[in-house]
């Protein structure tokens, strides 16, 4: 039995669920491995995950998304995560990097103009917010945005950018006033891909989520017009700070789906593989390592469902989600890697998806805030509760 079902899902999130299921086993499996390998960002399964209605999964359908809740939203994550990371990512990236920020922070005119496009799938999303010397450290951004009449000139550089080679609409954060620091001195901008001054390179070589695409983005005098800012002048650190919020509980959940495909996995070879004269299953030492996999899996998705609510019924939810994102990431790189040893040598080809889980997993534990990050994020929460 798969885990997901263990969790009383009700009518709308088990029909998403199989779905996506069907989708992932039909169209990605057989090609999970093949992209990991050529490092080849499977844009076709984008056009279909559009046509499923899954690129705009928490936007309200008047601006063509889905309307589904937060909670309905990661178990599209997690099933897809379950097959391909790197889908998965290039999915959590797009619509809560971009997509949601644009109909949160948006004006009208800019909700209006930019997110029917994205929700639909006809364009895809990216956030640049991370720089060669500003990574964990995002107040100390050094692109810098100069107003100039009704535009704004933007000169900087941005690395590490998930969908940056396909995305039609990025959002990039400038700094507009150095004096005023992380505190109204950070501004975020929209951006159109054929902006003069603005260049997509590609990414390099990665050790994980390969089949997940990533470039540079550079800004050479760029003219942004004004009315492309992203809500207010100044707002950008708070806002990205709320972004990163959602997005960490989106990176929990495909945590979560990595280790559930890596687990499900390792439980099946387990009762069909036989060594001594027995499917290995039925030693407790591999027996006991599926059963510390399955306890950590329900322990991650609990926390990730608690910051899920949270969420949807918008309470705060920053230290939930920090919590829920430390916990699966780093669940799911101990999960992964015992998949690995329940394998043994064939855990070490490429053939049994673990060891690209593994690999894929490792991202999930840097990405939007290292687990050190989502420590620091934590203990301060709970320390100011006992000054
Ligand atoms: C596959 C992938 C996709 C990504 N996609 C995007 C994207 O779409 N958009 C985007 O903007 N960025 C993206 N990133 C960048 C990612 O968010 C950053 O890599 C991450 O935030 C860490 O920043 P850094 O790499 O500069 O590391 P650093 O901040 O230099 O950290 C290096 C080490 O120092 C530790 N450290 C730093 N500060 C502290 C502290 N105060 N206390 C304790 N330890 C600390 C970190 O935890 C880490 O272990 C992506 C990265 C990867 C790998």
């Amino acid at each position: 039995m798969s885990t997901t079902e263990l969790g009383g899902l009700t009518d709308i999130q088990q029909m998403m669920v199989e779905t996506v299921r069907d989708f992932a086993n039909k169209e990605l499996l057989p090609q999970a491995i093949e992209i990991d390998r050529e490092r080849r960002f499977p844009i076709e399964s984008f056009k279909k995950m559009a046509e499923l209605g899954l690129l705009g999964l928490p936007i309200p359908e008047e601006f063509e998304g889905a309307g589904v809740d937060t909670q309905t939203a990661v178990l599209v994550i997690e099933e897809l995560a379950k097959v391909c990371g790197s889908t998965a990512l290039g999915v959590a990236a797009h619509t809560s990097l971009c997509t949601w920020p644009i109909y949160a922070f948006g004006t009208d005119e800019q909700r209006a103009k930019y997110v029917p496009d994205l929700a639909s799938g006809r364009k895809l999303g990216a956030f640049g917010l991370t720089e060669a010397n500003a990574g964990s450290d995002s107040g100390g951004t050094q692109t810098r945005a100069v107003q100039d009449g009704d535009h704004w000139v933007l000169n900087g550089s941005k690395i590490f950018i998930t969908n940056a080679n396909y995305a039609g609409t990025f959002i990039a954060t400038a700094v507009t006033d150095k004096s005023k620091g992380t505190r109204g001195g950070i501004t975020s901008f929209i951006v159109e891909r054929d902006t003069p001054g603005f260049e997509i390179h590609k990414g390099d070589e990665k050790l994980g989520m390969r089949g997940s695409d990533w470039g540079e983005l550079t800004f050479v005098d760029c003219r942004i017009p004004a009315n492309q800012v992203l809500g207010e002048v100044g707002a950008g650190f708070p806002n990205f700070m709320k972004t990163l919020d959602g997005g960490r509980v989106g990176i929990a959940a495909l945590s979560l789906g990595l280790a559930e495909g890596a687990y499900e996995r390792s439980l099946a070879y387990a009762k069909e593989r036989e060594a001594f004269g027995k499917p290995i299953a039925k030693k407790q030492a591999v027996a006991f390592k599926l059963a510390d996999m399955a306890v950590q899996i329900e322990a991650a998705r609990a926390l990730i469902r608690n910051a899920a609510q949270l969420k949807d019924a918008q309470q705060p939810y920053t230290t939930q989600a920090a919590m829920a994102k430390l916990f699966a990431s780093e669940m799911a790189m101990r999960v992964t890697f015992d998949a690995i040893q329940v394998h043994g040598g064939y855990g070490f080809t490429n053939e049994y998806h673990v060891e690209r889980m593994w690999r894929d997993a490792k991202l999930c534990t840097i990405g939007e805030g290292t687990s050190e990050i989502q420590r620091i994020v934590i203990s301060r929460e709970i320390l100011s509760n006992h000054e």
